[in-house]
């Protein structure tokens, strides 16, 4: 701690800062200098250096903090320890914890805690550097920072000290002024000049006091002006002028040399890069492969033959026109279809002819065909002269051509037994009668047609046992 001086105020009625008695010190502010925090300040004022970031509204933390009509605003001060020319022991004292109940109930008439029920608005004050006045310093910054978070209110609040020293009034009391004067008397008020807080150490008179409070509203409509300049700075600036800003700065304040990327990713970039320059090979290759096989680079002669195959199609259908041309077309084409038929017709119905007369056929009819007696012998000859490719009458053809087609209809008539069988199973309704004749009348029709015609002998399966060991 510094030797208390011998005065003051000099004979000038200076200070000994060389400010007059209703002049405060310098102040500088900045704002939006914490990028985690939904606002924040940093405020210089004379020596004093001050950070404030605020925090929400956000859910209150723990629940029972919460209110069901309000936020909740909660303001914490803390001076680092290397803030003070003595060491200043960390953590909450007896003087943070009052500064920041003050401090909170300066602020409670301005924000509209009322619109964010079961929130919190958390201001938390940082003193970094120490030279009297902070509790009023950081009123100030964290004003500022609450209209950066964009936390409603009805208008800024600014703080100011006034005391005495020497026996005289004084604004805005620097170090030696607050430890060796007679009285400090801290003031915050809202913009229109309501006092939100009031505070006084040592003694004065009503008199003292009224002339102070009148410094006290001077220096806070300096500061207001200052604060607000910086609010419109930020908020009236067009985006494009503040990144031109911060690109000048970023260039000529700090030097920032852009490498591009960050050294601790060297070694991955190394393997992202390589890795992409062998994809690029492998597309390269890809690509040459497709273009060459793709390409006719050579001379095909069976082009060459195609072409003129083409010209002189072309030159034949110069004189017609094309649907003339598709027109002959198609007509050949069914000319063609129709003798096709018509030979396939005859091929097949001689072949027909040519099975029929096997010998082979013939003789595997034996053991049943005894019965038949005579007509099997006319049967044998009948074939035999088919063999002999004998003229037959047109009549006969005729009639043998209609026993063909019964022929196909009976075994028509026997693959579809079973479901004749199961039809009439189903039908409850119908006579047991009715259903054994119906059983029965395939078989006999089927003994009647077996000897309609020579070629149209069938093995009757009821007769022969079981189809299979027939097959066999
Ligand atoms: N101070 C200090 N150590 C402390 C507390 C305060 O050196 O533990 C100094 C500091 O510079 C502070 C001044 O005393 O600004 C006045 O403190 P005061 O309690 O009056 O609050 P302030 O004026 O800072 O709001």
């Amino acid at each position: 701690m510094s030797d208390k001086p011998e005065k003051l105020i000099t004979d000038d009625g200076l200070r000994l800062d060389g400010r007059r008695a209703d002049e405060i010190r310098p102040m500088k502010i900045e704002i939006g200098v914490l990028s985690r925090a939904d606002g924040s300040c940093y405020l210089e004022w004379g020596r004093n250096k001050i950070l404030v970031g605020v925090f929400g509204p956000r859910e209150a933390h723990p629940r029972r903090s919460q209110r069901a009509d309000t936020a909740v605003i909660r303001y914490k001060y803390n001076m680092a320890s290397f803030s003070v020319e003595d060491r200043s022991r960390p953590g909450p004292s007896r003087r943070s914890i009052e500064i920041s109940k003050v401090s909170r109930e300066a602020f409670e008439p301005v924000i509209m805690a009322e619109l964010f029920p079961k929130t919190a608005i958390d201001i938390f004050v940082e003193v970094l550097q120490a030279d009297a006045g902070t509790r009023t310093a950081a009123i100030n910054a964290s004003s500022v920072a609450l209209a950066d978070a964009g936390i409603p209110m009805k208008g800024l609040i600014t703080s100011c000290a006034f005391g005495k020293v020497d026996g005289k009034i004084v604004l805005d009391l620097n170090k030696d002024e607050d430890n060796y004067g007679d009285a400090d008397f801290p003031v915050a008020m809202t913009q229109d000049g309501e006092i939100t807080l009031v505070q006084m150490d040592g003694h004065l008179t009503p008199e003292e006091i009224k002339e102070g409070l009148e410094l006290v509203k001077k220096g806070c409509k300096e500061i207001l002006e200052i604060q607000q300049a910086v609010l419109r700075k930020k908020f009236e600036t067009p985006m494009e002028e503040l990144a031109e800003e911060a690109a000048e700065t970023s260039n000529t304040e700090n030097e920032v040399v852009e490498t591009g990327v960050p050294l601790e990713y060297a070694s991955e970039v190394a393997v992202v890069e390589e890795v992409l320059k062998e994809t690029k090979e492998f597309e390269d290759a890809v690509s040459e492969e497709i273009s060459e096989a793709g390409a006719v680079t050579e001379v095909v002669p069976e082009l060459d033959e195609l072409e003129e195959i083409i010209k002189e199609a072309e030159a034949g259908i110069e004189e017609e026109t094309i649907e003339e041309a598709i027109e002959s077309e198609i007509e050949e084409e069914a000319e063609k279809e129709a003798e096709e038929e018509e030979a396939d017709f005859e091929a097949s119905f001689e072949a027909s002819f040519e099975e029929v007369s096997e010998p082979d056929e013939v003789e595997e009819l034996e053991p049943e065909e005894a019965d038949f007696g005579e007509e099997e012998t006319g049967f044998e000859s009948e074939i035999e002269g088919f063999v002999e490719e004998e003229p037959q009458p047109a009549e006969e053809l005729q009639v043998e051509e209609e026993a063909g087609i019964e022929e196909a209809a009976s075994e028509e008539t026997l693959e579809s037994e079973p479901e004749v069988e199961s039809e009439a199973e189903s039908s409850e309704e119908a006579p047991a009668e009715e259903q054994v004749e119906a059983e029965e009348e395939p078989v006999e029709e089927l003994e009647e047609e077996k000897c309609e015609g020579p070629w149209k002998v069938v093995k009757d399966p009821s007769e022969s046992g079981s189809r299979g060991e027939k097959d066999e």
